[in-house]
């Protein structure tokens, strides 16, 4: 395969700086160990501390997974139905649910609530998370059992689910001295929760919650800036991250390695048309006005953007022929995603009708154009995953307000994006688009709670380092 400029050939990189075990065989999974010759070097490395418990935690895993004697006796108290005598190992159950982008970050969200619970992940199989990801962990899977006895009602599970820990508290039948507590519980952390439901990020409840050995989630939400203002967690998560803003970025590239078939499809799309680039551009067009596109208000904000920040090079439109066409003529590779192909059709057509200025020339690509999310198509997602994989490849990100898809994208390639603002009225806005301040994803639905005083307060101005998203005022981000 052929080497991105900008890696080196070091040894220790094909773990990430430390960040994976080796002790996985290399052909099951070829991205794992095969990522770093396509990835540009990490802007920080994992702390020492986070690899010694990602380390103890897979020894956790082990011992507690699916084929373990604890885990048939913690699935023995879930079918009694009581927390007593579950055994040695508890557990975060995490059902899939919604987006690709948005699976991958709730995904994230629930792995660091369990390293920080001392809890092992097992993931509902959902639909297709086995044709998407290699298993993150060495020796036991991740996979809950075929015979989980609550898989059936993962669909249905909601706020007025019997063992719901929202509707519990609500009527005030869960408390830190209750002596018999269930043998689960569901945690419902979807956008559309309730108060009661948000008292999850209470450490008062926290305490509840340990007692019991199954916490089933389902989310659509990047839920871990709010842990930061929790302050049971908070130390424990500065030693984790002493770069706050790489949580993400470490906890991605740990936890979500391409499967084989979607690492042909990564590697043979870089491998064509983007290898040999100078500079590598990904701009991801992601628009929630609907109607059929390309936009044109959008497509307007995409030229001024890239061209107003000096992303893409302005062309020449009297111009016939490229200034100076010689050996070393620099070319910019742009990786365009996007449900449509306008976007991408009128860019290329762009940079074919004219020259450039700079004498660049740029090429355009775009790898697949689905008209429509499809989330039940199988093949749908394999591509879903290798188009965020492949603008997480990029040297430099564009990426759309308030899209899942983008955060996965710029946290695994380690870029701060700059964000395209979200267009009101249909028209362009001015300035078309702003540099983020760190490459964490947002939380789009943060509770608005201070536990201690019990009344409303503005999350977004506790601490420096949670604030509101760039994209989203009501939002939280890591920074
Ligand atoms: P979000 O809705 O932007 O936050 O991102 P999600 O990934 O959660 O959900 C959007 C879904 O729409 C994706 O998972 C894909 O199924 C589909 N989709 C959206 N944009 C693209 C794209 O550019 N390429 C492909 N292949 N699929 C896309």
């Amino acid at each position: 395969s052929f080497q991105s400029s900008g890696t080196s050939d070091q040894p220790g990189d094909r773990l990430l700086g430390g960040l994976l075990s080796p002790g996985f065989d290399d052909g099951s999974c070829l991205s794992r160990y095969g990522s770093f010759s396509y990835r540009r070097p990490s802007p920080n490395n994992p702390s020492a501390y986070l690899i010694s418990r990602l380390r103890n935690y897979e020894s956790l895993h082990k011992r507690c997974g699916p084929n373990s004697k604890p885990y048939k006796e913690a699935l023995e108290a879930l079918r009694s139905g009581s927390a007593v005598g579950y055994g040695e190992c508890k557990y975060v159950v995490w059902i899939s649910f919604s987006g690709l982008g948005n699976r991958i970050l709730t995904l994230t969200s629930s792995f660091l609530y369990a390293l920080l619970t001392n809890r092992v992940l097992l993931i509902d199989q959902g639909k297709d998370m086995m044709d998407l990801f290699c298993e993150p962990f060495p020796d036991e899977s991740w996979l809950l059992s075929k015979d989980f006895p609550v898989t059936d009602q993962f669909d249905s599970l909601g706020q007025s689910s019997p063992n719901c820990h929202g509707h519990l508290l609500k009527n005030n039948m869960i408390n830190s001295t209750e002596k018999r507590m269930p043998s689960y519980l569901y945690l419902h952390l979807a956008h559309d929760y309730n108060d009661h439901d948000k008292m999850f990020f209470c450490d008062e409840d926290q305490k509840v919650m340990e007692k019991v050995p199954w916490l089933i989630i389902k989310s659509d939400n990047y839920f871990i800036p709010s842990l930061f203002l929790m302050p049971s967690f908070e130390q424990e998560l500065f030693n984790l991250f002493p770069h706050k803003e790489a949580i993400f970025h470490h906890l991605g590239r740990y936890l979500f390695h391409p499967s084989n078939h979607v690492w042909g499809l990564i590697t043979r799309y870089f491998d064509s048309y983007l290898a040999r680039a100078d500079e590598r551009i990904g701009i991801q067009i992601r628009t929630l006005d609907g109607g059929d596109g390309p936009l044109s208000y959008v497509m307007d904000q995409i030229i001024a953007c890239t061209q107003n920040e000096e992303i893409l090079p302005k062309v020449d439109q009297h111009g016939t022929v490229s200034s100076s066409p010689s050996e070393d003529t620099r070319l910019k590779a742009v990786l365009v995603t996007s449900l449509n192909l306008g976007y991408s059709d009128n860019l290329k057509n762009l940079y074919w009708m004219y020259p450039t200025v700079t004498g660049e020339v740029v090429g355009v690509y775009q790898a697949s154009h689905e008209g429509y999310q499809q989330t039940e198509k199988p093949l749908h997602n394999l591509k879903a995953w290798a188009e965020m994989y492949l603008l997480s490849l990029s040297d430099v990100l564009v990426t759309s307000s308030w899209s899942t898809f983008g955060y996965v994208a710029q946290g695994l390639g380690g870029l701060k994006p700059w964000i395209l603002v979200k267009p009101e009225n249909r028209t362009t806005p001015n300035p078309p688009c702003g540099r983020a301040m760190s490459m964490e994803p947002c939380f789009h639905a943060p509770p608005f709670y201070d536990c201690k005083a019990k009344r409303g307060i503005d999350t977004g101005v506790v601490v420096p380092h949670v604030r509101h998203c760039e994209d989203m005022s009501w939002g939280l981000k890591v920074v």
